[in-house]
């Protein structure tokens, strides 16, 4: 398994007035190749569970394994991070180099690879997130559009050539061009390069699309791991906790309300398109 949390709690501050439980209980594994949604309410506790997918948190209570070995016992935690590729939220901020180049080899070199290896991983990962090579590499990132500066951000975490990448709700405050770019890369990569992905995200119609898997956290807890069509057809409990589901279930959703036979748990719009073209030739006939 490439990661495991067996039983994990963690609570912020322990033994202080201010102490804060974000994770309660918390059992999941991921595998190699899955893409995986991760979804609740803000303070949910996303943030603070995928900082134990890449060692950079411990848990109170309860282990974490990457491929089969124990965090902090059987392998570093500095060796976790490198692994398990983690995007924060808003990671532009943390670009400091003075090109685009300059940031997205700053990882490997770190990591020790000679200039020539450097070399071939920051074009590589440049060109997995759409960005020629050519024309960014010697570029200021700050001369660049929000988008475009995100995506050198998550060209830097490729270049580690992580077996997992997680990214904390990598579209957030983007226009629709921006996001739309964003995901269709992620896309790219998980099915050419088979890379695992986690998805951190309160837009389900993100997820929905994109993600086999998804798993929703509340409170601390994991409410739901299952696949996206099986969890839409819970509803009501999604809007309890203040989740939606994908405008396009919401949408059937009504019409079987008006009495129209069609499929409950559909979220993707193509489907849904096959879905009503259908209904029309129906009426026609
Ligand atoms: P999400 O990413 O789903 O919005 P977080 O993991 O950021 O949730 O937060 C989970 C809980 O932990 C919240 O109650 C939040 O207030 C608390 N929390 C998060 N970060 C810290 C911190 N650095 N110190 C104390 N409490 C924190
Ligand atoms: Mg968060």
């Amino acid at each position: 398994m490439l990661l495991e949390l067996e039983d994990v709690s963690f609570t912020y501050m322990e033994g202080t007035p201010l102490a804060q439980t974000a994770l309660r209980d918390i059992n999941v594994s991921i595998q190699e190749g899955e893409f995986v949604g991760l979804i609740g309410p803000t303070g949910s506790g996303k943030s603070t569970l995928i900082q134990h997918f890449n060692g950079l948190l411990i848990p109170t209570r309860g282990k974490v394994f990457v491929e089969d070995k124990e965090v902090g016992v059987e392998i570093k935690p500095a060796e976790t991070r490198q692994k398990m590729g983690l995007v924060f939220q808003f990671p532009e901020n943390q670009l400091f180099e003075e090109s685009v180049f300059g940031d997205v080899a700053f990882g490997p070199r770190n990591l020790g690879c000679s200039e020539e290896e450097i070399e071939v991983r920051v074009k590589k990962s440049l060109e997995f997130v759409g960005l020629d090579y050519d024309s960014f590499k010697n570029r200021s990132p700050f001369s660049l559009s929000g988008g475009e500066m995100r995506r050198v951000a998550i060209a830097g975490v490729l270049a580690m050539e992580p077996k997992m990448l997680i990214l904390d709700e990598p579209t957030s405050g983007l226009d629709s061009q921006g996001r739309e770019e964003i995901l269709s890369r992620l896309e790219h990569l998980h099915h050419t390069e088979s890379l695992t992905i986690v998805l951190v995200s309160h837009d389900m119609d993100e997820v929905a699309h994109l993600a086999d898997r998804l798993i929703v956290l509340n409170e601390g807890r994991i409410l739901f791991d299952d696949e996206p069509r099986r969890i839409f057809s819970q509803a009501q409990k999604l809007r309890e906790i203040g989740l939606g589901v994908p405008h396009v279930t919401s949408l059937f959703m009504s019409l079987i309300d008006r009495g129209m036979k069609v499929p409950s748990s559909l979220f993707e719009v193509e489907q849904a398109a096959d879905v009503i073209v259908d209904m029309f030739e129906e009426m026609v006939r």
